[in-house]
């Protein structure tokens, strides 16, 4: 198809590679122009979903970290992979303020935020296998409601 443009990234899965992730994924969601807020949305539901991986994936082993992104016409589609320890009840690891690991001050929302900052959030998972997120937003939204309502 003419207007998709896939990327791949694989790397370790280090705390400091949150903030990389995070903005590599911004960069490359730049060619949908979007608003300071869209970015800070996509922003913060990487940085959730790549801390996951890392903390509770691999429970601070160092292994591999892989996001794939593709954009199509409006929309990027975002899937965070781990070959981590996988999750048990995705259903439950989902609801508000579920967490496993409470003594390290964790609150349990970032699957909220995810689900709030993107259209839509998948997680396929299997215990001993790993965990894939997967996201999607369509950018302009905000204007083309704008323009219908105006016409
Ligand atoms: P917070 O994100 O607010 O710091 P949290 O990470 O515990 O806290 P969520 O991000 O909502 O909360 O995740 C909920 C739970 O899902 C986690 O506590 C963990 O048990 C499980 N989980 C999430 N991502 C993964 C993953 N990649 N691998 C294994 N378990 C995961
Ligand atoms: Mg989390």
């Amino acid at each position: 198809m003419n207007n998709t443009n896939e990327m791949e990234l694989t790397f370790d899965s280090r705390s400091a590679n949150e903030g990389f992730a995070r903005v590599a994924v911004s960069a490359f969601l730049t060619q949908l122009n979007p608003t300071v807020e869209e970015v800070s949305d996509v922003k913060t539901a990487v940085s959730e979903a790549v801390t996951n991986a890392i903390i509770h994936g691999y429970e601070s082993e160092l292994k591999k970290i892989v996001i794939r992104c593709r954009i199509e016409e409006r929309t990027i589609y975002i899937e965070v992979r781990d070959h981590g320890k996988g999750i048990e009840d995705v259903k439950k690891a989902m609801e508000p303020m579920y967490t496993t690991k409470p003594e390290l001050e964790r609150s349990g929302m970032g699957f909220s935020f995810m689900e709030a900052f993107m259209d839509k959030v998948s997680v396929e998972s299997a215990v001993g296998e790993g965990t894939t997120v997967k996201m999607e937003k369509t950018i302009g939204k905000g204007n083309q409601l704008w323009t219908t309502q105006s016409i």
